[in-house]
């Protein structure tokens, strides 16, 4: 038995449709029998193909559920991914999504989970239960935030079991509150056929059109000025890229908007562009020193430079992460604008952004370690 085809191009397909996936997040599974197969950690769904996938005993994946962990987020981390890689069958050096036992959870054959700007606009808003059950009743189940991982894992458990209770069926649809959704299927028209209308039905919602994302070209900085940047950036190993668009204009051109509208709203976006943004009006000799006071400040280099009317700057270790960083914040932009419609935005909390700041620091060292 093995991967069935429908998944590599299901998922495929999702991972490639920027409405649903941004930045290489989410994952795709499909369950037979005792096995489940699942998106591996660290492979975009995007182009994925069989070897993308881990195979894992459904039994002894449920097991993670009734086992006791250490207290200690990062050791009990450790000890969970012990676990998922002992679930695997076959040889596969590769490791499970940390999302896997969310996907086992669920008895459908297939589950897409993805993070979609317009479900996020609604996940994201100050105003999102309540909207979620007004516009879609009890068929939705929705999850409050909480940390993500094990404890996200065990908060859905909780609640899903208190849905199978009341409404004796699976939620085909779950929201994940500032995170994403989890779509569940019979097969891939199934899921095709739920994500569309998810979606169709939160952006009959919105009360005013995206601002267009189409670069403006120049994008406004002094030839100069970017030349001096750029040199800047070179002798700091950083890759700039810089973008303008009517969408950004709304954002950068006045500082206190800037500041109240632009926080993080899920662990995504801390992880790709960290949770303090640079804003700098663009005059030469300002934009180094604040770039400078900012690193001093916060201990890192900002992902994301906002020029007061001038547009937006990523930057990254490489071309890659910039690009990431700079198509991950535009989506913040577009999830704050987007909000509006629903009350206005709701952010991470401090104490949620310091979890995944944290983990995020912590893996890595472990992972250098190793
Ligand atoms: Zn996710």
């Amino acid at each position: 038995m093995g991967i069935p085809d429908e998944l590599i191009s299901l998922s495929g397909y999702y991972g490639s449709n920027k409405d649903y996936v941004i930045a290489g997040g989410g994952n795709t599974s499909y369950k037979e029998g005792d096995s489940l197969w699942i998106k591996a950690s660290g492979i975009p769904l995007a182009g994925i193909d069989e070897s993308g996938f881990v195979c894992l005993s459904r039994l002894k994946l449920a097991e993670i559920s009734s086992s006791h962990y250490s207290k200690d987020p990062f050791l009990r981390e450790q000890e969970i991914k012990k676990d998922l890689m002992d679930a695997k069958k076959g040889d596969s050096n590769k490791r499970p999504s940390v999302e896997t036992s969310l996907h086992n959870l669920l008895n459908f054959p297939y589950v897409v989970h993805t993070h979609p700007t317009y479900v996020n606009a609604l996940l994201c808003s100050v105003d999102a239960k309540k909207l979620t059950k007004q516009l879609f009743g009890n068929e939705i189940l929705f999850v409050d935030y909480t940390n993500p991982g094990y404890e996200l894992f065990k908060q859905t458990e909780k609640e899903l079991m208190e849905y199978r209770t009341t409404y004796r069926t699976d939620p085909r649809v779950i929201f994940l509150r500032n995170h994403g959704m989890i779509i569940s299927g019979i097969n891939p028209e199934d899921i095709h056929f739920e994500s569309e209308r998810i979606l169709k039905a939160v952006e009959a919602q919105f009360k005013w059109k995206l601002p267009s994302t189409d670069d403006l070209q120049p994008h406004d900085l002094d030839i100069t000025m970017q030349g001096d940047l750029d040199d800047y950036f070179r002798s700091l190993e950083l890759f700039p890229l810089y973008r303008n668009n009517d969408l950004i204009k709304l954002f950068v051109n006045v500082k206190e908007n800037f500041k109240k509208t632009v926080r993080p709203f899920t662990p995504d976006n801390v992880v790709y562009c960290k949770s303090e943004y640079l804003y700098s009006s663009a005059e030469a000799g300002k934009i180094i020193p604040d770039f400078e006071s900012f690193k001093l400040k916060y201990g890192y280099f900002p992902r994301i430079i906002a020029l007061e009317k001038k547009g937006l700057i990523s930057l990254g270790p490489d071309e890659k992460s910039a690009a990431s960083a700079m198509e991950v914040f535009q989506d913040m932009l577009k999830i704050s604008f987007l909000s509006g419609s629903f009350n206005g935005p709701y952010f991470l909390t401090d104490e949620q952004i310091h979890f995944i700041d944290t983990w995020e620091a912590e893996n890595y060292r472990r992972s250098i370690m190793s």
